[in-house]
C-alpha cells in the first residue's frame, strides 16, 4: 500500500512516532536513531492523511483527482493513527475511517495481533470519515467481541440507537467506553488520552480532538475544527505543551474555493493557520504536522507529477529541521 512505502521513521528521545505518508513525500526525512534502538517506546503510526472522502473523492474526476484514480500508489486513506504501546503490548485506532480493512491491514503489519492485542479505537466525531469503519466489527463481516470504543456521551447515544450502529452495541460486537471533555483516560505503558471539545458542525454527536500523553513525548491531534478563533483554547499555547501537533488542514487556500466567503467556511485554511503561528519561533511552527487534507488540496499531492512549487515550500517552511 501506498502508505506503507513512504513510511517515515521519526526518533524522539523517549518515545517514538512514526509518520506514513504525511502530505506524500514532502515529509520530514528519517532522523536520529533507528526503531530497534528504542523497541518499547510508545509512538504513533499516521494511517491516513485525507479528509473523510479520501483522495481521490468519489466523483471526482477533476485533473487534481485524475493521477489518484490511475495511480493507485497516489491514492491518500482518510486522516487516522494507529497508536502502538510495546511495553504493554497494546494497539489502538484513532477514528474508524471507510478506509478501515486496509488501515487494519496497516497496523497488523506495524503490529501484529501475535504480539499485540487490540485496546480499540477513539473516535473523534459522527462524521462519515470518522466512525463509519466501525461497521467492519460487526457480525456481517468480523464479527468481533467486546472492541473497546472510546466515545463522548451524544457520540454513545448516537450509536446506542441509531441503526446499523445499535446492532453492533446490542450484539456485543463493541463495548463503548465513556470520555468527557477534557477528562485524561489512563492506557496501560503510561499512556494517557484526553478528549479536547472543539466547534464543528454537531449535527450527531460532539466533536472532539485529542491529547495523546507518552511518557515524555505527546501529540495533538484535531482533524476537525471550525476555527482557531471560536475555540475556547489556544492553539499556540497548547503548542508549547506538546510535542507534536496533528491538525486540520482541509483547505489550503481560498483558491479552492472560489466565489465563497472565507466565514462561510468551516475549517481553518492551512494558510490562516500558518499567519496565526507566523510569529512563533521554528521550534514552536515545527510541531505542526497539517492533516486531513481535502481531495482539492495541494498538500495531497507534493509528490505527484503535477505537484506545486507553491506547497513544496510551504510545506518545508513548518517543517523545519528542529525535529532531528
Ligand atoms: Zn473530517
Ligand atoms: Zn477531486
Ligand atoms: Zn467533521
Amino acid at each position: 500500500m501506498a502508505v506503507v512505502t513512504k513510511m517515515q521513521a521519526l526518533w524522539l528521545p523517549l518515545a517514538l512516532l512514526v509518520f506514513s505518508g504525511l502530505a506524500g513525500g514532502a515529509s520530514p526525512a528519517a532522523a536520529g536513531a533507528s526503531l530497534e534502538q528504542h523497541p518499547d517506546s510508545p509512538y504513533l503510526y499516521v494511517l491516513g492523511t485525507a479528509q473523510d472522502g479520501g483522495f481521490p473523492q468519489a466523483g471526482c474526476f477533476k485533473p487534481h483527482c485524475m493521477p489518484g484514480w490511475e495511480h493507485p500508489e497516489l491514492r491518500h486513506p482518510t486522516a487516522s493513527l494507529g497508536l502502538i504501546v510495546p511495553a504493554a503490548s497494546n494497539k489502538y485506532l484513532f477514528d474508524a475511517t471507510p478506509n478501515f480493512p486496509e488501515q487494519f491491514y496497516t497496523l497488523e503489519v506495524e503490529a501484529p495481533d501475535t504480539r499485540y492485542t487490540f485496546g480499540g479505537v477513539f473516535l473523534t466525531h459522527a462524521h462519515i470519515g470518522h466512525y463509519v469503519g466501525l461497521m467492519q466489527f460487526g457480525r456481517e463481516v468480523m464479527g468481533a467481541k467486546d472492541v473497546p470504543v472510546y466515545a463522548m456521551p451524544r457520540m454513545r447515544a448516537f450509536l446506542t440507537d441509531n441503526g446499523p450502529w445499535s446492532q453492533l452495541v446490542a450484539l456485543h460486537n463493541i463495548a463503548l467506553k465513556p470520555l468527557e471533555d477534557g477528562q485524561a483516560t489512563p492506557l496501560p505503558g503510561g499512556i494517557t488520552v484526553t478528549p479536547l471539545r472543539v466547534p464543528h458542525r454537531d449535527e450527531y454527536s460532539e466533536t472532539v480532538g485529542f491529547l495523546i500523553r507518552g511518557p515524555s513525548k505527546s501529540a495533538l491531534f484535531i482533524p476537525d475544527i471550525d476555527r482557531w478563533e471560536t475555540w475556547g483554547r489556544s492553539l499556540r499555547d497548547l503548542l508549547k505543551t506538546v510535542d507534536y501537533a496533528l491538525v486540520d488542514a482541509t483547505f489550503y487556500s481560498m483558491d479552492e474555493l472560489p466565489g465563497r466567503n472565507m466565514d462561510e467556511i468551516p475549517h481553518p485554511l492551512v494558510t490562516h493557520t500558518m499567519d496565526l503561528l507566523a510569529d512563533l519561533p521554528a521550534s514552536e511552527r515545527g510541531k505542526i504536522y497539517f492533516i486531513h487534507m481535502n481531495h482539492s488540496n495541494p498538500l495531497l499531492r507534493t509528490d505527484s507529477p503535477g505537484s506545486t512549487p507553491k506547497s513544496r515550500t510551504v510545506w518545508k517552511e513548518l517543517k523545519t529541521s528542529d525535529l532531528v
